[in-house]
């Protein structure tokens, strides 16, 4: 029933950190557990503050070696190698991601791995295509002067990546800061350590020299994520994850004032007009809560439909969500499991949270019961809920689980401030066939990005990232290029 289509690459042997162009792995480990049925899959060497010092010093070695004088294009021409390697070991990739995650094998396949090997192509050609600024400037003299800008790397940089899409967001980061020229010291979250080791695999197969990309294992306080963004030499962290480790991260990095890049939570709101195509807004909707188990930052949690809609909206969307096949990775189920029992153990206490704040779960707010082996994993239902009032801390707080509560409004300036009234500033998603509405509410979402009539609509060219408690700086495109380089102004007198 749990057929696995391809082995995971990892069976039998343990995880390695890649240091120097060394593969390490002895010293303590921690196991991974598969979120499918609670089995071991494998034991991953955890990295300490010894192992990380060394990946920092390896990392600036090669900063100061052959790396840093390579062309953009050499460089580049190294990472579109590293987007054929990934293509060309696809399914171990999406083999491990899947049993690191239990996403579906369509999601793994067609999002997760598709995207990642993407990401090197892509930086490569816009690192490759970008220019630089030059101003001509008058003197007293009369001769004039020349200003012209070099994108130097950054240097050392940490890239700190969370377990929902782990290799999406790692090579997210990876991909544009390499492509700039800097060195990489990378940590998974131990949760999904897999996908990461194969692409050390891969740095090594293409020939990346040693030191430019190192991969610590472990995790985040008192262990190689703490370690890393308090070394004093790194240079900037490129973090995705929950908005309060990205602060406790802020305060590490703050004595070496390190450039920081924030990607963290969201309590993304979905505003859905009486006049929106209501099959789209819906399917739109199931998508944008149910995603990956609701475990994507971009998720909705909070749906507000105008109230003539409300009633036929909730039906819908709790029938669509009743029809959802929860199941293993490679059944082909629409809802896998979330990452792990303790993740389960936060949305379940969200889902009790729900009832003790008065709110009606329209359909699931439990667990299902499979009889076999999956009663060891961390599945959950799709959960809707109505009724709360906008205070609750349902309302709030992120859950990151498959839940959104609805609620109805009665005005275009009552959903703005409803959507507007959160901590958080990630994502909206706007539903209506009115044009000039739509324009109108999308400007005013206090949020970094907005989908009018759809949602999860990326062009990587796009600027990536949140207000508010949602982060900080932007990714994506030349927005990562500006991240990951320190741009040198040289005047030559004429
Ligand atoms: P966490 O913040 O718990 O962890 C993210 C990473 O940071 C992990 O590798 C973790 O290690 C590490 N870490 C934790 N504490 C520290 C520390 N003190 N110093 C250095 N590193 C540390 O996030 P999750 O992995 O739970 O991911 C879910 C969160 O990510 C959600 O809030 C979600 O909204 C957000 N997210 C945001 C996105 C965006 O683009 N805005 C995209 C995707 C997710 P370990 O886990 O191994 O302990």
């Amino acid at each position: 029933m749990l057929t696995q289509a391809y082995p995971y690459p990892f069976a039998g042997r343990p995880l390695p950190c890649l240091v120097g162009g060394e593969l390490v792995s002895h010293g303590r480990t921690f196991e991974n557990i598969s979120p499918v049925n609670g089995a071991l899959l494998a034991t991953v060497t955890e990295a300490d503050a010894a192992l990380v010092d060394r990946a920092v010093r390896a990392a600036r070695a090669a900063l100061r070696g052959p790396w840093g004088r390579l062309s953009t294009a050499e460089r580049c021409n190294l990472l579109r190698k590293v987007a054929e390697r990934i293509e060309q070991r696809f399914d171990e990739f999406v083999s491990a991601e899947i049993a690191d995650t239990g996403k579906t094998l369509e999601q793994a396949r067609s999002l997760d791995i598709a995207r990642g090997a993407a990401n090197f192509r892509a930086y490569a050609d816009l690192a490759t295509a970008r220019g630089s600024e030059c101003f001509e400037m008058a003197t007293p003299d009369g001769r004039g002067a020349l200003n012209y800008s070099v994108h130097k790397p950054v240097g050392v940089v940490a890239v700190i990546a969370p377990w929902n899409m782990p290799f999406l967001l790692m090579t997210w980061k990876v991909a544009p800061a390499l492509a700039c020229g800097n060195a990489v010291v990378a940590k998974p979250s131990e949760e999904t350590p897999s996908s990461a080791a194969l692409l050390a695999e891969v740095m090594q197969e293409v020939g990346v020299p040693p030191g430019v990309f190192n991969l610590v294992h472990g995790f985040g306080p008192g262990s190689a994520g703490e370690a890393l963004v308090s070394h004093p030499d790194v240079n900037a962290i490129a973090f995705t994850g929950e908005s309060a480790t990205g602060a406790a991260i802020m305060r590490s990095a703050a004595d070496s004032v390190k450039a920081l890049s924030f990607e963290l939570g969201g309590k993304n709101a979905a505003l859905v007009f009486a006049d929106a195509d209501f099959e789209a807004a819906v399917s739109g909707t199931m998508r944008s809560v149910f995603s990956n188990c609701g475990q994507v930052c971009l998720c909705s949690e909070r749906v507000y439909v105008e109230r003539p809609m409300h009633a036929r909206f909730v039906d819908e969307l709790a029938r669509g969500a009743r029809r959802l096949k929860i199941g293993g990775p490679y059944e082909g189920a629409d809802l896998g499991p979330l990452i792990s029992r303790a993740h389960r153990e936060k949305v379940l206490s969200y889902y009790r949270l729900a009832r003790e704040e008065h709110g009606e779960i329209v359909c699931g707010g439990g667990v299902p019961a499979f009889g076999d082996e999956r009663d060891g994993g961390a599945f959950i239902e799709p959960t809707i809920v109505t009724g709360l009032a906008e205070d609750a801390r349902c309302v709030k707080e992120e859950i990151f689980g498959p839940i959104c509560h609805v609620a109805p409004f009665d005005s275009e300036e009552q959903a703005v401030q409803m959507a507007n009234a959160t901590r958080y500033g990630l994502t909206a998603a706007v539903w209506t066939s009115n044009l000039q509405r739509a324009h109108r509410v999308a400007r005013q979402m206090e949020v970094g990005m907005v989908w009018v009539n759809d949602w999860y609509l990326r062009d990587l060219r796009t600027p990536f990232g949140g207000v508010k408690l949602s982060g900080l700086g932007r990714e994506g495109g030349m927005h990562s290029l500006a991240f990951f380089s320190a741009p040198m102004n040289i005047c030559v007198k004429l």
